[in-house]
């Protein structure tokens, strides 16, 4: 921005990110009469995460008509699990329909945010200018900055390699020996599609996934048009799905108990029925327990690992060199091409930007005892900005878009707080450090620490400062009106 700063410069609120959590912050601005509000995109399309992974097979592990946004309903998702096309375009059509595009501002990156207390508004400093706005909202979602692992040797490989979030459509697979590094939640959804494909795929393990049925199918066309015709039907479907997720939830399924047991019995039955090889099934049974690391949905995994042209690799990789990957015992896989699918910078992915509140203080200072923020939306320090997606606000067991609409609203109610006449508004330290406390008194045995595993859910002190360790009614019942008592208004 150039010349002398004047108020109409001013944008009310500043969303960064166009995901599921930036387009629906966008839309209910919108709606509740909160303006001006603009959109920065560093991308040069929307859709966020759903934009970015592309990779053969990527797909949605909660169902469609629960994994959407509740103000705005599609009747014709065309299978129970949808694809990222089809997600994404959902994402492009909500976004147009609300007449959104003209508030995004794409290639936009920001660099830095730093709060002006004398003007009372954010400093938005991106590479391409300064936006000025009252309240600034992060929407840049968690799985996002992608973890390539320091392997020796990594830039001296040959060959095409890239990571699952930043797929290279120019490589043509078809026919090479190819590496996968990885058995996460991308890598059992690309592993049976590139099985398909490639002339030899080695699949680098380090710790197996507990895997249950995932009995993904198409909608029939005539189900679709009933959902069209009937949205209280479709409404129905919608509630029957949450329910059904957020059952274990609310039986207390953060903790190890009955429900453990029973579930990793299910688990072994699938695995039992999909692999009748002894030797196999045993280098795919995790040693810890069921729910510590997230747990995948797959019919088609098991079944690609039995295909002639596919290895599974459990050893420990030693080196990666110019034409494959060497392991500690000696063993060299020679490779065409190496895909990376080794998930997220989750925790150093939020510092990334640096941001700049009262008296100086950097979010990253706010956080070096780790990541916290009130309700996860809001940190003390950091008058009028909200963070979607924030710290302790993931979840394993049902849809992230129900947390995304809590956080949404809980974020209004303070826009709307600031709109009667205050100008900042800001949470009290106390209000902060209670829910804190709550959240770590609750984790201490949780699964995710006691459940014998070392998931990216943990922090490196071994915190878990990304999950929300209850269900998503208690998520809604805790965050969803902001209570202004636990806030300072200026
Ligand atoms: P991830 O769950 O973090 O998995 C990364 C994998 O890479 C793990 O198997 C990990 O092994 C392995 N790995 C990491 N560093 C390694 C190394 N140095 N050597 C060998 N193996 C290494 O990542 P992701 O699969 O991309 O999934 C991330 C998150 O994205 C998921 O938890 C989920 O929330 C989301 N996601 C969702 C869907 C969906 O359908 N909704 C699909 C894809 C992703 P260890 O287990 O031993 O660490």
């Amino acid at each position: 921005m150039s010349g002398p700063e004047r108020d109409d410069d001013v944008l009310a609120v500043l969303i960064v990110g166009t995901g599921f959590s930036g387009i629906a912050m966008a839309i209910r601005c919108r709606e509740a009469g909160i303006g001006p509000v603009a959109v920065i995109e560093k991308g040069d399309g929307i859709g966020g995460t759903w934009r970015e992974n592309t990779y053969p097979g990527a797909a949605c592990d909660v169902p469609s008509h629960l994994y959407s946004l509740s103000f705005a309903p599609k009747a014709d998702w065309s299978r129970l699990y949808a694809r990222q096309p089809e997600i994404e375009g959902y994402l492009q059509d909500v976004a147009r329909s609300h007449g959104l595009m003209p508030l995004i501002r794409f290639r936009t990156t920001l660099l830095r945010a730093v709060w002006d207390a004398e003007r009372v508004l954010w400093r938005a400093q991106t590479d391409r200018g300064e936006i000025l706005a009252r309240a600034l909202v992060s929407a840049t979602g968690g799985l996002h900055h992608p973890a390539v692992p320091a392997i020796p040797g990594r830039e001296s490989f040959a060959g095409p390699s890239f990571h699952t979030a930043q797929w290279d459509h120019s490589v043509d697979l078809a026919g090479l020996r190819v590496g996968v590094v990885g058995t996460g939640a991308s890598a059992i959804q690309v592993v049976p599609e590139l099985a398909e494909r490639v002339g030899h795929l080695t699949l680098f393990q380090r710790t197996p996934p507990w895997i249950m049925p995932k009995n993904d199918r198409p909608i029939p066309d005539e189900r679709q048009s009933r959902y069209a015709r009937r949205p209280l039907l479709r409404w129905l479907e919608r509630v029957r799905l949450f329910w059904r997720l957020e059952v274990p939830a609310l039986l207390g399924f953060t903790r190890v108990s009955r429900m453990t047991a029973q579930a990793e019995g299910m688990a072994r039955h699938h695995l039992r029925r999909s692999v009748p090889d002894k030797a196999l099934r045993e280098k795919l049974t995790p040693r810890y327990r069921f729910g510590c690391k997230r747990v995948l949905l797959s019919d088609e995994y098991y079944p690609a690992l039995q295909r002639e042209t596919v290895t599974l690799e459990t050893g420990s990789i030693a080196a990666i060199v110019s034409d494959g990957i060497t392991m500690a015992d000696g063993t060299h896989h020679r490779l065409d091409a190496l895909v990376f699918a080794t998930g997220f910078d989750v925790v150093g992915g939020f510092q990334r930007t640096e941001v700049i509140g009262r008296e100086g203080r950097r979010l990253a200072e706010a956080w070096a005892d780790g990541m916290q923020a009130y309700q996860g939306i809001t940190v003390a320090g950091f008058p009028n900005y909200f963070i979607l997606l924030g710290p302790n606000t993931g979840i394993g067991h049902n849809s992230i878009i129900a947390m995304i609409e809590i956080q949404v609203q809980h974020v209004l109610d303070c826009l709307k707080a600031l709109g009667s006449g205050r100008r900042a508004i800001e949470v009290r330290a106390a209000a902060q450090a209670r829910f804190v406390e709550r959240i770590r008194n609750r984790m201490k045995e949780s699964i995710w620490q006691a459940g014998g595993c070392r998931s990216w859910y943990l922090d490196a002190k071994g915190r878990n400062t990304t999950l929300w360790p209850d269900s998503v009614v208690a998520y809604r019942r805790s965050a969803r009106r902001a209570r202004l008592s636990d806030y300072r208004l200026e």
